[in-house]
């Protein structure tokens, strides 16, 4: 869908669909758009999430994917939600690029699905990836710090502690999309530094993002969790790029570009 279409879009109809709302709800997606949205069913890469071919054997009868069979992951396990695909990925683009903040709300649910299917230690430490500054100040909030947020409130308890400061990111990066993997390396090299080590020692740390593409970005993360004395490493988020699905990556630059 082309951004130029909501300009014509009435306050009353859906973000995504353009349907008239039948409701009136501080988020502007209908029902049907809402209803459309469901978890991944395909089986999925044991480490990583990333959908397994079908009926192969070796590896996916392991339940890794090649990637992780060649490489040992620098996590202890990645899981997503969704595919990030069609109304899922308009739903976290209306957060991301038209800042409509109620979306987070209902993403938080999603990503509560994906930590539950971790089935995380207890008191694990939530830790958002963070933005850089300047991409902060431009956005004015961090999308994985609210999904995150909207988590934890519908987790309740003692389940988990969330701490959005102990990881920055201390270098800018562009958008990792279209990069081959040697240069998506270089790109997030020393992106990331751990800011309270105290804090991190020992923990067991369950890193949150809205998407993940292609885990270069929670790699660099769990490296420098680790190194910093982190016992362990999840991942957890609400959409993942499925081989299956993958058409959704290219057009996604432009998204970032236009927001910046
Ligand atoms: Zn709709
Ligand atoms: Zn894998």
């Amino acid at each position: 869908m082309s951004r130029g279409i909501f300009a014509a879009l009435s306050p009353s109809d859906c973000r995504l669909c353009a349907a008239p709302l039948q409701n009136i709800s501080r988020l502007p997606v209908c029902e049907e758009c809402i209803a459309a949205i469901q978890p991944i069913v395909t089986e999925t890469c044991g480490v990583c999430g990333e959908a397994l071919p079908a009926l192969s054997g070796g590896g996916a009868a392991r339940g890794l994917c090649s990637a992780c069979q060649e490489t040992p992951s620098l996590f202890a396990k990645a899981v997503a939600f969704g595919a990030y695909d069609e109304q899922l990925r308009e739903l976290i683009h209306l957060l991301k690029y038209e800042k409509i903040i109620p979306a987070a709300g209902v993403l938080g649910k999603y990503l509560l699905q994906a930590i539950q299917k971790l089935d995380p230690p207890p008191k694990v430490l939530i830790v958002p990836v963070p933005l850089h500054s300047s991409k902060r100040r431009q956005r004015r909030f961090n999308q994985a710090e609210l999904i995150a947020r909207a988590a934890l409130k519908r987790m309740g308890g003692d389940r988990a502690q969330f701490a959005s400061d102990v990881l920055k990111r201390v270098r800018p990066t562009v958008s990792q999309i279209g990069l081959t993997r040697p240069q998506r390396r270089d790109n997030i090299r020393g992106a990331f530094q751990v800011v309270h080590l105290n804090r991190v020692e020992g923990r067991s740390i369950l890193l949150v993002d809205d998407v993940l593409t292609t885990g270069t970005t929670a790699s660099e993360c769990a490296r420098v969790l680790r190194k910093a004395g982190a016992d362990q490493v999840w991942v957890a988020t609400v959409a993942r790029t499925l081989k299956i699905a993958g058409r959704a990556f290219e057009d996604d630059r432009q998204f970032e570009q236009q927001a910046s």
